[in-house]
């Protein structure tokens, strides 16, 4: 098997240099750009298996690349934000981000969530299976990754996917915030459980006929969530 390649867009040396070493100990093949216009250009080229990036950028800034490579790929990416950008970094999870990492962070943390995001990113092994389902007015594929909604395809990030088809594999199952890291990040050790909330909103908005009163996707108050597979038809 090939080794993954990385795109880390970082505009702060010192960060870019141990994130980049760290994650080449680690076996991955890594290119480091400082400049989000330069990083617009490599990846209209090349798309990598996933992108770190930082929010603030010189050229082009975290957002809009993260607007731009979702309308084209769904490449997992991971945004690296400091601690007083908490609306940004939600807003990035809204945008299509994947997780993020407040700085300062342990090169070591970064590593783990960056395999964990790949080995949920498919491409090695899905413990949730892979063969296709069909739930209610859902189908998934899990070997390509799409997803069919009253037979129309819709777009989901690779975190969308695999939080929906874990919800489609276990219909009525509650799961917890943290079960739902757990299974669907590899950890929850690291990862603000806010970041649930933030895919479940997202889910539903692509989902849902009215993603204010869901009727697939439902809040157990206090618990977690489910998936209701009896309203989805
Ligand atoms: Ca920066």
């Amino acid at each position: 098997m090939h080794s993954k390649s990385i795109l880390v867009i970082e505009d702060e040396p010192s960060i870019a240099e141990v994130v980049s070493l760290y994650l080449r100990r680690a076996g991955y093949q890594v290119q480091t750009l400082g400049d989000g216009q330069a990083a617009l250009e490599a990846l209209e080229r090349h798309i990598p298996d996933l992108v770190v990036m930082d929010l603030m950028l010189p050229g082009l800034d975290g957002y809009s690349l993260t607007r731009w490579l979702r309308d084209r790929s769904q490449v997992p990416i991971i945004m690296l934000t400091s601690r007083r950008e908490e609306m940004d970094r939600i807003a990035g999870l809204e945008m299509g981000a994947d997780d993020y990492v407040v700085k300062p962070f342990s090169p070591q943390e970064l590593v783990s969530r960056v395999r964990a995001v790949l080995r949920r990113a498919g491409g090695d092994k899905n413990p949730e299976g892979e063969a296709p389902l069909q739930v209610g007015a859902l189908s998934i594929d899990p070997l390509s990754r799409s997803v069919t909604l009253r037979g129309a395809g819709i777009d989901l990030t690779a975190k969308e996917f695999d939080m929906l088809s874990l919800f489609l594999r276990h219909p009525r199952q509650v799961f917890s915030r943290d079960q739902l890291l757990e299974r669907v990040w590899g950890s929850s050790e690291y990862i603000d459980p806010g970041t649930v909330t933030v895919h479940v909103r997202r889910l539903r908005e692509k989902i849902e006929t009215d993603p204010a009163n869901p009727l697939m996707l439902i809040t157990v108050w206090g618990v977690g969530y489910k998936f209701e597979p009896g309203q989805s038809a």
